[in-house]
């Protein structure tokens, strides 16, 4: 399984040449031992997908409605068709902050994959534990019981990692830390999908940087990273991706 390094925008560059500034400076970027995707805003996502194209950098948006239908009655949504369409290949879906802001559950998560995959696309489930979950010592069970309550049967993505006090705050887990939460989720993934786990890559986000990126990546059972901030700066971002072994 080649390394996947995602960059999630977020709701930024906050206008469209920023996001188009960004995308053109990716574009320059020389072959690559990883798989590269970037997920701009709703609003970006046609002028992305358009500079991007032919680079063999994937495109990903940030939610997609949960309803299955393609179109329908349902004011201020977005649904996977329509991102399909717009030549989106991977959507993230229960990101901290939507859990957080948007009061996201793990079954409107589960909803969203199961839309998603229906519609051909590939989703990206985020879990962690908050700092208090941590302090408990729940981090392992909070996972559990995100990745059993948000993932449909059959489910065919990418996982993310993330812990949410390490999210835009600059802190990281220790290495340990994140190799044994690692190590516990493809346990997790091969008692409940015993005949895919091995192709369920399984990313880590929080606050990686070029500085630390080459350790996270190094550990077993991280299949990529997941980067918020630092994927803003085309060159911290592709700095993460050579740093992968
Ligand atoms: C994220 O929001 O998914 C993320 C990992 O952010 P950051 O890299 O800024 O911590």
């Amino acid at each position: 399984m080649r390394t996947l390094i995602a960059g999630n925008w977020k709701m930024n560059p906050p206008g469209l040449a920023g996001a188009e500034a960004l995308a053109r400076a990716l574009r320059l970027s020389a072959a690559r031992a990883v798989d590269l995707l970037v997920c701009p805003p709703f609003t970006a996502l046609a002028s992305v997908a358009a500079l991007l194209r032919g680079t063999g950098i994937a495109l990903g948006a940030q939610d997609c409605a949960a309803t299955g239908e393609a179109g329908g009655a349902h004011t201020g949504e977005i649904s996977a068709a329509m991102l399909r369409d717009l030549g989106v290949s991977h959507v993230i879906l229960g990101h901290s902050e939507r859990r957080a802001h948007q009061a996201e559950s793990d079954a409107t998560v589960r909803a969203k994959a199961v839309a998603a995959a229906a519609a051909g696309l590939i989703p990206l489930v985020c879990v962690g534990e908050t700092e208090a979950e941590r302090r408990a010592g729940r981090a392992q069970a909070v996972v559990a019981g995100q990745l059993a309550g948000s993932l449909p049967d059959g489910f065919s993505g990418i996982i993310a990692y993330e812990p949410v006090w390490a999210i835009g705050t600059g802190l990281t887990p220790s290495a340990g830390e994140i190799a044994a939460m690692h190590a516990a989720i493809a346990a997790d993934l091969a008692t409940r999908f015993p005949a895919r786990a091995a192709a369920l890559p399984v990313l880590y986000g929080g606050s990686v940087k070029p500085g630390n990126a080459a350790e996270v990546l190094a550990l077993a059972h991280v299949g990529g990273a997941l980067v918020g901030g630092a994927s803003l700066v085309a060159e911290d971002f592709l700095a993460i991706a050579a740093a992968a072994r």
